[in-house]
């Protein structure tokens, strides 16, 4: 009957479907191949795999699995089934469906319409936008201007920060029809691309458009990891993955289990973004730095910005807006004395310190893939160069520590380690990949977690007790290296027995110079002890993790935001001014370019809402 029929249609999603490496021939990463259509057939319980039409499955996610505990390594495959397609293309499919039942974790119902995220259509389709959106007067949603209500005004926005959370509440605004000004103190992706050549080459660092500021953010000559632990299938992030096709990142990353861009991508990418931002009619600003925000009667209404490129053809200048969106990122530490210098209300933060550790390549894909690791051929060979992922807990000190953990962190196969400091008196890394992870090193941050008992038994308290703490290690690790960018390094046998690596050094990815340090004289020996305790657990998971090719670099220190800015959990207002919107990573509600994004596009949408210009959900 129809009510029978009803209660099998709709999507169905078959989950942990298997296909081993050599059965696995899809033309391209999306393909649904006959393997993978075998394997359909056998949960369908449907004799006939060829006479399943490949058209009514779609992949919705691809994982490669080399696991020790499988008998082989495989790709596994998560698909989506449209009932209604793979009816109307093969009837003789229905006996099978029917008596399909729901399996936790192997097959579940959809019955009513294709889960996509909520904010996808809303940014994308436009048609739920029609619906919510508020007209504003000139503004470009004119969809409406024919509409009887009143047009409001266009309220004027500035975003301070065109990293991952600036871009997305930038779009979001200017989808809605808000008047948005873009501000960057750093360099369009164009001018920031020479600057850093001119960093990595001839240790020229120009202290505004560098690793961490410039359009795009901290994430754009990044490893372009679109991992996040945020929920990978919630609506939000899906709705961020789309935005980054639209954009022209490839497909696979809506499928991919661990979808990564790098920076040859990001860049085309992020003018893309700028040509669609100001098409919207936002006006981007940027070498033009946000130096203070006007407060009139505890409301943000303006801010002074200066010319921090030394090309505009201003100094200084004050603009005045209606609602300012701090995105500023972490590494903006001069944004954090001016906001307690309006009384703002900043609290410290744990985050994580610690090493980045790099081995051959080679040596990563053999520990995870055996004999497997020659198929992986420097990034172009059918499984992805191989990545790690360890965590450790270590006990307390004493009896008032609570434990801590240590965990690498950014992982980045096929890259090069890379120096993100902003200031040449302090030296930070981190690291960075191209799409094809093609290069012979394999790194990673080993982080260990801190807290403020860390930062006063060093003397510093307040609210930016946690970036003294940082600015402390930073600092450490750029008179270890004897300055010029020059990293304090340490084999990790050496880091293991506590002496300085006197023999030749293992090569190293990084281009500015390593030097040969004791390491055990950069952190408190709490931490360092942590990070050998669990170096040695990791050799113990990854045999040969501890081995001859592998270097420590110091010093990992901006693995998240030292400082949280209080706001209201569901205006994203400021808790201490208002018209002051903190978000993503630097104001501490993000970790990485995924959650920052979805970050900034929530506190557009809210935003948005207070300002009249959207009446829906968020
Ligand atoms: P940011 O990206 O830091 O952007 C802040 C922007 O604000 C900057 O462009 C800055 O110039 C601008 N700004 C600051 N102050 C002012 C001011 N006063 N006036 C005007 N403009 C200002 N994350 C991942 O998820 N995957 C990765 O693979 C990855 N790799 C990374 C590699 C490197 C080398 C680095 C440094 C970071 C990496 N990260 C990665 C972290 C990721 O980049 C950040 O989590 C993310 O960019 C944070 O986004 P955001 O928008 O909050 O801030």
């Amino acid at each position: 009957t129809e009510t029978q029929i009803d209660k099998f249609k709709g999507f169905w999603r078959l989950y942990k479907l298997g296909v081993s490496i050599d059965r696995d021939h899809g033309k391209d990463f999306l393909d649904v191949s006959d393997a993978l259509l075998e394997e359909v057939a056998k949960v369908l319980e449907f004799p006939v795999a060829s006479m399943l039409p490949p058209e009514a499955f779609v992949v919705l996610r691809k994982s490669f699995d080399a696991r020790k505990s499988q008998k082989e390594p495989k790709f596994v495959y998560t698909v989506e089934m449209d009932v209604d397609k793979l009816l109307n293309l093969e009837p003789r499919t229905w006996d099978f469906i029917s008596q399909l039942e729901p399996k936790i974790g192997l097959i579940e119902h959809m019955p009513h319409e294709k889960v996509v995220g909520d904010l996808v259509s809303v940014i994308h389709d436009n048609k739920k936008i029609d619906q919510d959106r508020v007209p504003v007067e000139n503004g470009h949603s004119s969809s409406l201007s024919g509409s009887k209500s009143p047009a409001a005004k266009k309220p004027k926005i500035a975003v301070v920060g065109s990293g991952p959370s600036g871009l997305f509440a930038s779009l979001v605004l200017a989808e809605f029809g808000a008047d948005v000004t873009l501000i960057e103190r750093g360099q369009p992706v164009e001018k920031r691309g020479r600057d850093i050549g001119a960093l990595v080459v001839r240790r020229i660092l120009q202290s505004e458009s560098n690793f961490c500021f410039g359009e795009g953010g901290a994430g754009t000559w990044s490893d372009g990891k679109l991992v996040t632990r945020i929920g990978r299938n919630s609506g939000s992030v899906l709705s961020v993955m789309k935005t980054l096709v639209q954009f022209g990142a490839p497909e696979s990353i809506l499928v991919d289990g661990k979808p990564h861009l790098g920076t040859d991508r990001l860049i085309p990418l992020l003018r893309n973004f700028r040509q669609h931002l100001q098409d919207l009619g936002v006006n981007i600003r940027f070498g033009t730095r946000v130096d203070d925000l006007i407060v009139e009667n505890g409301h943000v209404v303006g801010v002074n910005i200066s010319d921090s490129s030394g090309r505009l053809q201003f100094s200084s200048e004050k603009l005045g807006f209606d609602a300012v969106v701090l995105a500023v990122g972490h590494s903006a530490r001069d944004v954090y004395q001016m906001l307690l210098s309006h009384n703002i209300e900043l609290l410290p933060k744990d985050f994580a310190v610690g090493l980045r550790i790099e081995h051959p390549q080679e040596l990563i894909n053999t520990i995870q893939y055996s004999k497997l690791a020659n198929e992986v051929r420097s990034g172009r060979g059918k499984i992805p160069v191989a990545d790690y992922k360890v965590v450790e807990y270590v006990k307390g000190e004493d009896k008032d520590t609570s434990p801590r953990s240590c965990y690498s962190f950014c992982m980045c196969p096929g890259g090069q380690v890379v120096v993100t400091s902003v200031n040449p008196s302090e030296l930070c890394i981190n690291g960075m990949s191209f799409s094809r992870r093609a290069s012979k090193w394999a790194n990673a941050a080993l982080a260990v977690t801190v807290s403020q008992k860390d930062f006063s038994a060093l003397g510093f308290h307040g609210p930016l007790a946690g970036v003294e703490f940082q600015r402390e290690f930073e600092q450490r690790a750029a008179d270890m290296g004897g300055g010029n960018f020059v990293v304090p390094v340490q084999t990790v046998k050496d880091f293991m027995d506590n002496k300085v690596s006197a023999t030749k050094l293992p090569s190293s990815s990084y281009r500015l110079g390593v030097k040969a340090a004791n390491l055990h004289e950069l952190f408190p020996v709490h931490i360092t002890e942590a990070l050998q305790h669990s170096i040695s657990a990791f050799d113990q998971e990854l045999p040969g993790f501890i081995s001859n090719g592998a270097l420590l670099h110091g010093v990992e220190t901006r693995t998240s935001s030292p400082v949280q800015i209080p706001r209201n959990p569901e205006t994203f207002e400021s808790m201490s001014v208002g018209g002051l919107y903190p978000v993503g990573e630097g104001a501490g509600y993000a970790g990485g370019i995924v959650s920052a994004a979805v970050d900034g596009m929530y506190a557009g949408f809210a935003l948005a809402k207070k300002l009249n210009l959207y009446k829906g959900e968020i």
